[in-house]
C-alpha cells in the first residue's frame, strides 16, 4: 500500500498508509485524543473522522474546544436528529433539506397538518432520547440507482428530486444517525451522544416554499438554535428576548419614524421623525467626508444596459437589477435600462471626463447614492434588508503606492464615526486572495500588504480570512458588535484594479505615459436605512440626544401655563433644540406616558408654580424622579447636548 505524509499543526510530519482516516490517525496519537476527536481539518477542509485521506495533506484533529467546527457539527447533526425524530413520531411526513444557519439550523417538512407548539415539545423530547441513545453515525458512498430505488421505496419525492439534481460525476454520500438515513455531504459527529443534549431548543415554525419557488408546495420549516452548553443557549435566548423588545419595526412604529406598504416592497416611507434622524446622520457624514478631503457627486438612477455590460454587472448581477424598458421616440426596439444597483460605474464616468494627471490623485469621490436591488420578498426585513437604499458610498481613485495611506485614512475616519455614534466594539476582517483569481502573485502580495499595513498603522489588528477576497483584490470588512452582542458588518474597503480596467479609466503618470488607477470602494455605515435600523436596536430607541428626532416636549399641567410653554419652546428652538409643545387638555401623567412610549428623552412639565418662578420641572426618559431647573439652565444644557459630537 502506498504511503502518504501528513503534516500536523506543530510542523511534525508522519507517514501513514494511503486511505487512513482521521479517526485512525487520532487513535495512533493517543486514546484520549481518539475519544475527544469530533472531526478534522484536511488541507483546511472540514473532514469527517470516517473519511479516508488519499494524498499528502496538512491535518489537524478538532475537538469540542474548536468552536467553529464544533458548532457546525452540533447544528448539522441536530438537523438530522430532528428529521429522524419527526419521522419516528409521524412516519408519513416527507423530508427535504435541513441546512445550518446562524446560531442553529432549520429543516423543511411536508406535512398536511401544521406543527403546533406542543408538537415542537414532543419533537424536542424525542431528540433528547436519540442523543442519549448514543446511536452511531455511519456514512457510505452510494450509486445514483441505489439512492433512487431507496427513496422510491420510501416515497420520498423531494429526495428523488435532490438526487436527480446532483451532477452525474459527483458521488452520492449517505449518512445514518442510528437507523435513520439522509442524503448529505457531511461531515458529522461519530455518534449522536456527541451532541450536547441541553444546548439546543426548537424555536418556531414558518412556511417555506420547496426550493424557494412559489409555484412549488408550501413546506413547514422548523427552526432550532444550538450551542455547546446550557449557559450559551440561555444567553442566546435572553439576547433574543432583548432583540424582540428592541425590534426596529416595533420601535419605528411607536416613535413614528417610517412605514412600509405592499405597493413598494422593501422601500421606506420616511415620516418626519424618521427623516430627521436620516438627514441629521447624513449632514454629519457629509461634514466628516468634507473634513477628509472627499468631493461629493450625484449620478443617474436609470442607466442604459450598455454601461452595465461594460462594468460586468449585466453578466454577473442581472438577477438583482430592476430593469426599466422605455419606448424611445423613433427607436425600433425598446431601450433597456437598469436602476443602478451600485454607484461605482457612474463614478468612473465622472473620473473619465477630462485628462487626469498623477498630481490629481488621490481623488476621493463620495455620493449618497440611492440604489435599487431586487431581493426576494422573503429576505426583506423592516428597513434593515430592503430593495431601495442609500449608501454612504465613495470611491478613491489612486495609485497602488497610495493604497496603504488611503486605507489608513479611511480606518481612522470610520473609527471616529463609529465612536461618535456610540459603538466602541468593532473589529476588522481581512480577506485575501482566492484560488480563482486574476493578477500576478507579485501584485497580490503588494495589495494584501497595503491593507494589512494600513490596519496596523491605524493601531488595530485584523482577523485573517484566507481565500475570501474578490477574484481581483483583497478587502477589509468592519464588523460592529451592538449592545446585546450581535454582530453587524457595516463598513467595507474593497480594493479594485478591475473596474478601472473594464471602464478604461486612466491618468497620465510622472513618466508622461498613461496608467490605470486603482479604486477603493468604501462605505462606513453601509446604507442609511440599515444603519438607522441598527442604531435604533442598539440604543433600544433611546438614540444619542443629537440624533433624537423629538428631543424635548414641553407639556402644560394647566392651561394657564400655555403662554410660558410657548416661550420655553421658542427659547429651545432658537438654541438649536428640537422642541414641541403639548398643551392638550390631558392629565400630565397621560402626556408623560405617551411621550415616553415615543422615546422622547426630555419632558418639561409646566404648572403655575413653574410659571411664577420661571422654572421647568424636568423628567428624563427612564427616570421616575423630576428635578426643577431654571429656564436658562435647561436651555444651556440641552443646546449643548443637541450639538453633533463633531461640532462640540
Ligand atoms: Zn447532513
Ligand atoms: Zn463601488
Amino acid at each position: 500500500m502506498s504511503q502518504i505524509s501528513l503534516t500536523f499543526p506543530d510542523g511534525n510530519i508522519r507517514q501513514f498508509d494511503a486511505g487512513v482516516t482521521p479517526a485512525q490517525v487520532a487513535a495512533s496519537i493517543a486514546p484520549s485524543l481518539a475519544k475527544a476527536a469530533i472531526s478534522a481539518q484536511v488541507d483546511g477542509q472540514h473532514w469527517d473522522l470516517q473519511w479516508p485521506i488519499h494524498g499528502d495533506a496538512r491535518l489537524s484533529i478538532n475537538t469540542m474546544k474548536d468552536d467553529g467546527p464544533a458548532l457546525e457539527l452540533i447544528r448539522h447533526d441536530l438537523a438530522h436528529i430532528m428529521a429522524r425524530a419527526v419521522q419516528e413520531i409521524w412516519p408519513d411526513v416527507k423530508v427535504t433539506i435541513g441546512p445550518v444557519r446562524d446560531y442553529g439550523w432549520f429543516y423543511d417538512f411536508d406535512r398536511a397538518e401544521p406543527f403546533t407548539p406542543d408538537d415542537l415539545g414532543q419533537i424536542e423530547a424525542r431528540m433528547k432520547q436519540i442523543i442519549n441513545a448514543r446511536d452511531p453515525v455511519r456514512t457510505e458512498i452510494w450509486s445514483r440507482a441505489d439512492a433512487l430505488a431507496y427513496y422510491e421505496e420510501r416515497g420520498e419525492p423531494y429526495k428523488i428530486e435532490l438526487v436527480n439534481k446532483i451532477p452525474e460525476d459527483q458521488d452520492l454520500r449517505m449518512y445514518w444517525h442510528g437507523p435513520w438515513q439522509d442524503l448529505c455531504r457531511g461531515p458529522h459527529f461519530q455518534h449522536t451522544g456527541q451532541v450536547p443534549a441541553d444546548g439546543f431548543k426548537l424555536t418556531h415554525v414558518a412556511g417555506a416554499y420547496w426550493l424557494g419557488d412559489s409555484s412549488r408546495p408550501m413546506l413547514q420549516r422548523i427552526y432550532g438554535v444550538a450551542f455547546k452548553n446550557r449557559d450559551d443557549l440561555k444567553a442566546h435566548m435572553t439576547m433574543l428576548e432583548e432583540a424582540a423588545k428592541r425590534d426596529h419595526r416595533k420601535l419605528g412604529r411607536e416613535m413614528g419614524l417610517f412605514h412600509m406598504q405592499e405597493e413598494a416592497p422593501g422601500q421606506v416611507f420616511w415620516h418626519p421623525n424618521g427623516w430627521t434622524i436620516y438627514t441629521t446622520l447624513q449632514d454629519y457624514m457629509r461634514r466628516q467626508q468634507r473634513r477628509d478631503g472627499y468631493v461629493e457627486v450625484n449620478t443617474p438612477q436609470v442607466v442604459n444596459r450598455k454601461l452595465w455590460e461594460a462594468s460586468g454587472h449585466w453578466e454577473n448581477y442581472r438577477e438583482n437589477m430592476f430593469i426599466v424598458e422605455v419606448d424611445e421616440e423613433g427607436a425600433r426596439e425598446k431601450v433597456v435600462n437598469a436602476l443602478k444597483p451600485m454607484n461605482c460605474p457612474c463614478h468612473v464616468q465622472i473620473f473619465n471626463v477630462g485628462l487626469k494627471s498623477y498630481r490629481d490623485l488621490p481623488i476621493r469621490m463620495a455620493e449618497f447614492g440611492s440604489c435599487a436591488r431586487y431581493e426576494p420578498s422573503g429576505a426583506l426585513h423592516g428597513i434593515m434588508r430592503v430593495r431601495g437604499f442609500t449608501q454612504d458610498d465613495a470611491h478613491i481613485f489612486c495609485r497602488l503606492d497610495q493604497v496603504e495611506a488611503e486605507s489608513k485614512k479611511f480606518i481612522d475616519f470610520l473609527a471616529k464615526v463609529y465612536a461618535d455614534l456610540g459603538f466602541d466594539k468593532w473589529r476588522i476582517k481581512l480577506s485575501t486572495r482566492p484560488e480563482k483569481r486574476v493578477g500576478s502573485d507579485e501584485i497580490w502580495d503588494k495589495m494584501e500588504a497595503a491593507l494589512a499595513n494600513a490596519v496596523t498603522a491605524a493601531g488595530y489588528t485584523y482577523e485573517l480570512f484566507p481565500g475570501e477576497g474578490a477574484f481581483y483584490a483583497p478587502k477589509l470588512e468592519f464588523v460592529l458588535t451592538d449592545a446585546i452582542g450581535r454582530d453587524w458588518q457595516c463598513g467595507t474597503l474593497q480594493l479594485d484594479p478591475n473596474l478601472p480596467e473594464r471602464l478604461d479609466a486612466s491618468y497620465i503618470g510622472e513618466d508622461g505615459a498613461k496608467h490605470r488607477p486603482f479604486m477603493l470602494h468604501r462605505a462606513c455605515l453601509g446604507s442609511f436605512e440599515r444603519f438607522i435600523g441598527i442604531l435604533i436596536e442598539n440604543h433600544a430607541g433611546k438614540l444619542p440626544f443629537w440624533l433624537t428626532p423629538r428631543q424635548v416636549v414641553v407639556a402644560s399641567i394647566v392651561s394657564d401655563a400655555d403662554p410660558f410653554v410657548e416661550e420655553v419652546v421658542t427659547a429651545l428652538t432658537l438654541a438649536g433644540v428640537r422642541a414641541e409643545a403639548d398643551m392638550r387638555n390631558e392629565k400630565i401623567n397621560y402626556k408623560v406616558r405617551e411621550h415616553s412610549v415615543g422615546k422622547v428623552p426630555v419632558i418639561l412639565a409646566i404648572g403655575m408654580k413653574e410659571v411664577e418662578e420661571r422654572t421647568v420641572s424636568v423628567r428624563r426618559l427612564g427616570e421616575t424622579r423630576t428635578e426643577t431647573m431654571t429656564l436658562d439652565a435647561i436651555v444651556a444644557e440641552l443646546s449643548a447636548a443637541a450639538l453633533p459630537p463633531d461640532l462640540r
